[in-house]
Formats: structure tokens, sequence, C-alpha cells
């Protein structure tokens, strides 16, 4: 059970909470109350944060893409880089480093995390024994973790608009739409090891890794579960499917699929007003990854627009070439700021930023997610993580500025405690099992550098 001296409440900030836990889920939120014997005792309890958008193994990649070959880099020739990194990948490689990309997302606050997965089969495209092998294996690394897990096996099956064939780095992401349904049952049958927090949805790539028909196939795999789609993060992805679909394609999807509010477009940066707008409204959660936004030079997201139009938004790390909430935060409120040459734009009306973009990435990402996860209240799983406000980062604050001190001036080394649907592996600001997890991604990276 847990003791705070402030948490975050539905209702606002509270003194002297005491929150129990059971199943995974919060059992009692007790404002005024007092710590019982064995209470983790904290300073300030927050909601965790959902990192709605992940691919696990790109870690290994951080640092490695930052130099000017001849020409202009550019988000493709990272890509270029990307596919024969992963030409070496093996299925040990792909946990190890998994678990430290989780290990470092607890410890940053993220209670769950959304792995969006494309890496199915062995170098050159043929499927291993177990089709299912490589989700196993994220699944694995989350079972030594401990975070929540909603794992997203992809659709991949074109190596670029029009139906081009995968190619070169591209064949060990492909599936066609039958063997796609047979790796999410093999997926949902790996799951079934981990917590019944553990959620499996599904991912069609992009449009330009798929097209209509297969879209359409596919969709019903996911039942009730999440949907999450790549969508308009370059211009040239915009070009290339106007110019084979006829429409944007955002404005393609909002015409042509059942956008709702199981569905998270991850990106979507370039949109019109009118795509913007619509795609608000249909409830979709917009996923955004700012840093890996700026690293890839995709541009900024259409913030001002989309709250007005009561647009829900969540926080994903993508190329994880950074793992960091704080920075997460202020990265996307910057890129607002750079732009309109405003500050405090992520806000609608008046009112702290830093409080409207943690509420909202908590409730957004977890419901991007498929969590019932987002605020400390009783019935809810129990994604927590506790702040020290005695750094000095945040110590001169008032409890209305905590959340602004948070997003803007805090290192993530204020996050002392993190539980996952109860779990509480974070506590001291270190994961429990760090040192191993560190030790084991070391060889692997080792391992895949030197056969290089
Ligand atoms: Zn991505």
């Amino acid at each position: 059970m847990i003791f705070a001296k402030r948490a975050l409440l539905p209702s606002g900030w509270v003194g002297n909470v005491r929150v129990t836990v059971d199943g995974g889920r919060i059992a009692s939120v007790t404002a005024g109350a007092a710590p019982a014997a064995g209470d983790a005792r904290v300073d300030t309890l927050l909601p965790a944060l959902a990192n709605l958008h992940s691919h696990a193994f790109q870690r290994a990649m951080a640092g490695m893409t930052e130099y000017r070959a001849a020409g202009r880099e550019s988000f493709w020739t990272w890509r270029d880089l990307m596919y024969r990194f992963l030409d070496r990948l093996t299925p040990e490689q792909m946990e190890a480093i998994a678990a430290q990309v989780q290990v470092e997302m607890l410890e940053a606050g993220f209670a769950s995390v959304g792995e969006f997965h494309y890496v199915h089969h062995q170098p050159g495209g043929a499927p291993y024994r177990d089709i299912a092998e490589l989700s196993s294996r994220i699944m694995a690394a989350a079972a030594e973790t401990g975070i929540g897990l909603t794992h997203l096996p992809v659709l991949y099956s074109y190596g670029g608009a029009g139906q081009a064939p995968l190619q070169g780095g591209q064949l060990r992401f492909g599936n066609d739409v039958a063997r796609f349904a047979r790796l999410v049952e093999a997926a949902r049958d790996a799951a079934r090891d981990l917590p019944g927090d553990t959620v499996v949805g599904i991912a069609p790539h992009s449009l330009r890794a798929t097209c209509p028909e297969d879209l359409a196939a596919a969709l019903p795999i996911a039942g009730d579960a999440p949907v999450h789609i790549h969508v308009a993060e370059q211009p040239r992805e915009v070009a290339d499917i106007s110019a084979w679909l006829g429409a944007r394609p955002v404005e393609w999807l909002l015409d042509n699929a059942p956008v709702d509010g199981r569905w998270c477009p991850i990106h979507a940066t370039h949109m019109t007003e009118t795509e913007t707008a619509a795609l608000a409204r249909s409830g979709a959660v917009a996923g955004l990854c700012p840093i890996t936004e700026a690293n890839l030079g995709d541009g900024p997201f259409n913030g001002p627009q989309w709250i007005a139009a009561g647009g829900a938004f969540g926080l994903g790390s993508d190329s994880n070439v950074r793992i960091s909430l704080t920075e997460e935060l202020r990265t996307l409120e910057y890129s607002q700021r750079l732009r309109d040459l405003a500050r405090n734009v992520m806000v609608p009306g008046a009112g702290s930023v830093g409080a409207f973009l943690y509420d909202g990435a908590a409730r957004g990402g977890a419901r991007a997610l498929g969590r019932d996860a987002g605020e400390i209240a009783a019935g809810r799983l129990a994604d927590l993580m506790a702040v020290d406000t005695g750094h000095p980062t945040l110590c001169a604050l008032s409890e209305g500025q905590i959340l602004d001190g948070l997003c803007f001036a805090a290192p993530d080394g204020v996050v002392t405690d993190v539980w996952a649907a109860g779990r509480h592996r974070v506590s001291g600001g270190r994961h429990v099992a760090r040192d191993a997890v560190a030790v084991r991604y070391r060889q692997a990276v080792a391992a895949l550098v030197s056969a290089a």
C-alpha cells in the first residue's frame, strides 16, 4: 500500500493520501489519512503515463545516425541505416534490448508501453518456427521488467505506396493478412503467460505498407483492442499516398476506415486544418513522439487546432533515441513555441501548460493502450508514479506549479517510484533489475556492433 504526502486526484491536489491496491487495481483512495506500517511512503503521487509508441530495437542505434554523409540527411536515409542494422538482430538481442528499454521507461515514469512491433521474421524473410518468436521476446522482457505491455503486432506487406514489393531489410517485416492473423493469434496465446493487464492490439504499419483491401481485411482481427497506424509523418509520404489513392493519408483514413476512439494515429504531423479538426472529433488519440519527431526532422504537430477541436493525445518515445518523460513533454510544447513564436501554446484558454499536458497524456495514453488507467481513482489500474518535490528543480514551487516544474525544469531523476498495475518495480529511482538487465544489454549491443 502507498502513503503519499500529496497526490493528484481527479478533483485536484489532496494531502496525506493512502492508496490501497488489489489485483493490480486501485482498491481505495483515502485523503487525510495516516500511514500504516509497511506502506511505501512517497512525496507526491501522480498517475503514471503510458508510453504509447515504441520500437524497442531502435534503442540500440541511438547516437549512430547523427552525422552528415554526402548530401542531405533525411528520415529516409536514417531508415536505410535502420534496415541495415536490423539485418543482424537476433531474438536474444531483441529481448535484451527490449528489457533495457523497458527499464529505462519505468525509471523515467512510464508504467506501460505500446510496442509497435514490426520485426517478425528471420533475416531474408523466412518465419521463425514459432511465428510469434520475436513477439514472445518482447513479452519475455515485459515479464522480467514488469512494465504494462500493449503489444501491437504490425501488418507490413508492401515496400511503399502503390503496393511496391518489400525489399532488403523490409523482408523481416512482411506478412499477408492471412499470416498476420495467425501471428496475432500466436501473440495472444503467448500473452496469456503475462499479467492480466497485458493487451494485444494490431498495427497496420502505415498506408504505404498496406493497401485499402488489406487494411479492411485486417481491422476485424483487432476485435475491441487498439488499432495503431503511422500516418502523415513525412511530406513525401503525404505526396505518395495522394498520388496513389487520390487523397491525403488522414483524409483517406477518415473517409474509408472506421476511425474512432480505439484508434491511435501515430505522428499525424502533416495535416490540413480540415483533417486536424475531423481527426480530433473522431475520438482517435494522436500518438505524439516529440523527441523522435525532432530527431528525424518530421516537423511540429498542429497542437493549437487539435486542442481547440477537443482532440485527445498521448506521448511515445518511438525510436527511443532518448527515453525521457519530462523531455517528451517539454519538447512537445517547445516545438509549438518555436513554430508560433509564442509561449504557453499547449493549453486551451488560460491555465498551466504542465498540468494540461500531463493530464492529457495520462488519459490519452492509457486509452490508446487499452489500459483502464490515467487517473488515481478506485477501480482503475494502479499505474502510479511518485516524484520528490524536495528536488532542487521543484522545491520552490507551489502545488499549482509542480507539473510545470516537472515538464519544464526537472530531470527524470525526480521520479522515485513507479507501479505498473500495482507492480512496484522502481523505488529510490532505480528499477529492481536495472543492473542485470544492463549487463545483458551491453553484451547484446557489443555482439551486434562487432558483427557489422
Ligand atoms: Zn514509429
